[in-house]
């Protein structure tokens, strides 16, 4: 039998399970900001670990020169080059993306890190440059103890990472060693996690710029944080008022918002790192696609809306990100682009279009929670530095004195680039979150400013 309306209490049961009302965000709004405080105040006093990134400086505009990057924190790896003129002023750019074979990711630290130097080495010599002497900044977008700006320990993997004998390694110096074993006269001197290099180069383009998420096959957040506030190293490692905080929010677990059958931490068996990363799961692009697969599953699984041909629903992340995205923002009257991504990802042939709707709207829901989320994780650094509206903080004194004061927030990362309904959610949510009333204040209407930038690096000397 068809059964259509177990296939709609499935989509209705994971809609409820993904509410976000906006009273909900706040609370987890103030529940990250409460573990910032205390993972600021301690290590392994919060899920979110608050880690310090020797970062007490950020670019203005008025760097020189020629750079060369590494980026490394996802589904694929980057190599730059940049030229830089004085103000904020890119007069080249280079960028050359590699994907990284899945064995590579739970292989050994040498031959991901000889892939990386080989890269790179092929790189400056098409490029014509030399690498003799340079200095090399290096994005490693994984959770990093940092013991100084070029060098710092790998905490542990995240996304589809699991190198095990690569934990606890400096990962710079393996870098520097696949760099020897190349022949390249280069070595790292910035290791900064993509959240920071963001942060960097909004700050390089804007100086106001205060905080940096990326959302792409992850999400994280950095910001500029008073070094008085971090009372894990009173005044130990830096002797600038300023200091950049890698926030690592993705191993939040927001208490507020619960799993659903269908969260990737539910699916132990299939996955690496299970239980971790819960606000990373459940926001970012390696993930939102396989939530939405799991949910068609149980679609499958309770109903036959999907007729025979479902064997392919059941393959793990089968159903990416970029079709969730295609799959939302179809808008032609007959959803033909939902009709060819089923057809072409799952092999599943003529879907009837009420039944291409309610794939709309699975994929709808997962968007909006993800977006949601990360806004809510926004104005929690808002709240946390006192640029959120409300009278605390910093932010009293430029009250009272009558000057707005303007925030910029960086934000990067293909799944918010390439996804235009889940910039609108995310930008909704910030505002709602805020409230009308600070959000219709002179104040809040100039001094939030999201934006988005394309992905760019910037390293410290
Ligand atoms: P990283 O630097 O962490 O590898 P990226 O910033 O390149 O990640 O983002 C890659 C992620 O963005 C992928 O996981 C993919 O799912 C997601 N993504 C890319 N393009 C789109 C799109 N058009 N719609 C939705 N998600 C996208």
């Amino acid at each position: 039998r068809y059964r259509w309306n177990r296939a709609v209490e499935v989509v209705r049961g994971f809609e409820k399970g993904c509410a976000t009302p906006t009273e909900r965000l706040q609370r987890v709004v103030n529940s990250l900001a409460v573990e910032m405080f205390a993972g600021l105040a301690s290590e392994d006093a919060s899920k979110v670990r608050m880690l310090l990134t020797c970062v007490d400086e950020l670019p203005d505009g008025s760097e020189e020169g020629i750079y060369y990057a590494i980026d490394l924190g996802g589904t694929s790896f980057r190599v730059m080059k940049l030229e830089l003129g004085s103000g904020s002023m890119v007069i080249n750019k280079k960028v050359e993306y590699r994907p990284i074979a899945e064995e590579l990711t739970k292989g050994s630290s040498e031959d991901l890190f000889d892939l990386i130097a080989s890269a790179l080495k092929n790189f400056i010599e098409r490029e014509g440059g030399k690498d003799e002497g340079r200095a090399l900044g290096f994005t490693f977008s994984f959770p990093v103890r940092q013991a100084s700006i070029s060098s710092g320990s790998l905490i542990r993997w995240t996304k589809e990472f699991s190198i095990e004998e690569a934990v606890g390694k400096d990962v710079a110096q393996c870098l520097n060693e696949a760099l020897v074993r190349n022949g390249l006269n280069l070595q790292v001197t910035a290791l900064v996690n993509n959240a920071v290099g963001t942060l960097a180069m909004g700050h390089y383009y804007d100086e106001d710029t205060v905080a940096a998420v990326i959302i792409g096959a992850g999400t994280n957040a950095s910001y500029i944080e008073r070094s008085a506030a971090i009372t894990k190293c009173r005044g130990l490692l830096t002797n600038s008022d300023l200091t950049v905080v890698n926030v690592e929010w993705g191993s939040f677990r927001p208490p507020q918002i619960p799993l659903t059958p269908y969260d990737i931490c539910f699916n132990v068996e299939k996955k690496r790192n299970h239980y971790d990363q819960a606000f990373e799961k459940m926001i970012s692009g390696v993930y939102l696609g396989e939530i939405a697969r799991l949910v068609l599953q149980g679609m499958a699984q309770e109903s036959d809306v999907f007729g025979s041909s479902v064997n392919f629903l059941s393959t793990p992340f089968i159903f990416s990100t970029p079709c969730l995205s295609a799959i939302r923002e179809d808008d032609s009257p007959d959803l033909r682009v939902v009709g060819r991504v089923l057809e072409e990802q799952l092999k599943i042939q003529d879907v009837p279009l009420k039944t291409r709707r309610l794939v709309v709207r699975i994929c709808d829901i997962a968007t909006r929670r993800a977006a949601r989320l990360a806004a809510a994780g926004i104005v929690a650094i808002l709240q946390k530095i006192g640029r959120d509206g409300t009278l605390c903080g910093t932010t009293n004194v430029r009250k009272i004195r009558g000057e707005p004061k303007r925030s910029v927030v960086a934000i990067e990362g293909g799944l918010y680039q390439g996804y235009s309904v889940f910039r609108e959610y995310l930008n909704e949510a910030v505002d709602e979150i805020l409230g009308d009333e600070i959000a219709s204040t002179m104040y809040m209407q100039w001094w939030i400013d999201i934006k988005w930038i394309k992905k760019w690096i910037v390293r410290y000397f």
